[in-house]
Formats: C-alpha cells, structure tokens, sequence
C-alpha cells in the first residue's frame, strides 16, 4: 500500500477565463488553470492553462517523463499551455493526453491542431518531438492511466462541455470539478456522487453568490456553492479554484476569511501550494 504521502496535489495556475499578471494578483498568482498531481512515481496533470508554462520548466530536470495530461475541456485558458510546455520539445518524453467532452464530433488531436496553425499560431502541432498519444473518452467512463491509479469522471454544466474527475490511489480521492455551472437550490447530483467522501475537493470557485445572478449561463459557480456540495457529500478539505480575473489578493483575502468561517479548512487555491490528501 503506497503511503499517504505518495499522493500530492501542487497548483500551478488558478486562475480560469485569461491570465491576469501584476502586482495585485502577486500571492495568489495569474497564471490559468494548471494543476500537477502525483501519484507514486506518476506524473498526472490537469489541464494546460499558461500554468503548464512554468510547470515544463520545474519538470526539465526530471526527465525522461511518462506523464498522462487531463483536460477537463479545450476552452483556451485549460489549453493555452500547451505551446509553451517544454516537455513536449523533448523526444525523451512520453505523454497520454485524454479528453472527454469532444467526442463524437470532434477529437482532441484536431483541436489542438486547430489552436496550433498558422496565421494563430507560427508553428503545427507536429514541431512537438515527444511521443505523444490522444484519447477521447465520454465523461463518466472510469479511466485506469495506472494499475494503481483509476479517475472517476463525470459530465459537468459547462459551454461546449467539461469533464470533472476523481483521481483514486492509495485509498485517497481528490476531485478537480472546474468549470462548471450550478442551478440555484439543485445540487449537481453527478458532482455529489463523484465527490462523496473524498478527501480534498477542488471546486470552481469563479465567483461568490452575490456576483452569481449577473453571470447566468457563463458556465461558472461559487464557492459557497462548492462548500454546499462538499457538506452534502461529506467530503474532505474544499480547495476554491479558478478565480475570476477580476478578483485580485485583496478580494481573495476577504474570499478565504469567509470561506474559513463557513467551513473551516477550507483553502483558496494559490500558486505554489501543495496539498496532500
Ligand atoms: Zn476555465
Ligand atoms: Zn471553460
């Protein structure tokens, strides 16, 4: 049995909709959603938002890699990463990239290949030397990248689609469900059945309950959404997520004091913070 401590989370971007650099989003960063996952000697990341970009730098000195990269969808702060990811220049490196909201109309390999063209983009998906491998699955199939490691998935409310997942190992889950949508008063029950009782959620946080009403069908929640969901399925520690440009530290700060008062434990995810289940 691996030990508790084989299993961390690091957040690497956590911001959702465009990057957003300066000063006053210095401590909690402005770098979109990036989210590096370690199971044993597994490398599993979550989505390739401009986070991936200093992630491939950290990860130069570990390579040769055999990592597996998870999309929750393709909206471009999830992939804007990806042509910036060092790891994918070097032909040491193997990589599975898995998607679940594409399929049938679409596949992952073309919609990278449609961000990556010219006149968007100078150079073609091809100019990656990693062996690199893509697999489209229908959310809510259950993924085994490992024989220790399996990832529940599930459909979230979301434009264009996005997949939620529930990363198992060591008998531990943590759950990465961003960019989703919730309807006021009705619980997400497939949110609720892929969180029950794991031990660290990481939840769309886009905005708070006051903000909600102005942003209807943009596909985002809140945090006093994720603390409902995560108190009804009995889950572990709340990590708010995916913050909204707009909401600099000293808004965060204000976010995490009442979050803390809500449920106590409760984190807003900041770049740089690792977590262990
Ligand atoms: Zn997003
Ligand atoms: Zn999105």
């Amino acid at each position: 049995m691996p030990r508790t401590s084989d299993f961390s989370v690091r957040f690497w971007g956590v911001r959702g909709s465009i990057a957003c650099p300066g000063i006053d989003y210095a401590r909690y960063g402005g770098n979109t959603s990036c989210v590096e996952v370690r199971c044993g000697d597994h490398l599993l990341i979550f989505d390739g938002g401009t986070g991936l970009r200093p992630l491939g730098l950290q990860l130069k000195d570990r390579e040769p890699l055999n990592a597996d990269l998870f999309f929750t969808h393709s909206h471009f702060d999830h992939i804007a990463g990806i042509p910036f990811f060092a790891s994918l220049f070097s032909a040491s490196n193997r990589f599975r990239m898995w998607a679940g909201h594409l399929r049938p109309q679409r596949t992952l390999r073309q919609v990278l290949c449609s961000m990556m063209i010219e006149p968007l983009f100078p150079v073609p998906i091809d100019i990656f030397a990693a062996q690199t491998t893509y697999h489209d699955f229908v959310a809510g199939e259950t993924l085994r990248p490992h024989p220790d490691v399996s990832l529940r998935t599930a459909p979230l409310n979301h434009p264009n689609g996005a997949t939620g997942y529930r990363i198992e190992h060591g008998g531990k889950a943590v759950c990465y469900v961003t960019d989703t949508e919730h309807v006021v008063g009705q619980p997400d029950q497939n949110i609720l059945g892929l969180i029950a009782g794991a031990d660290i959620v990481i939840y769309d946080g886009t905005y708070t309950d006051e903000e909600f009403p102005r942003f209807a069908s943009w596909g985002h929640s809140t945090w006093q959404e994720g603390v409902r969901l995560a108190d009804a399925a009995g889950a572990g520690r709340l990590v708010i997520f995916h913050h909204d440009p707009s909401h600099d530290d000293a808004f965060m700060d204000r976010v995490a004091a009442e979050a803390e008062r809500a449920r106590p434990g409760t984190i807003v995810a900041r770049e740089g913070l690792t977590l262990t289940p």
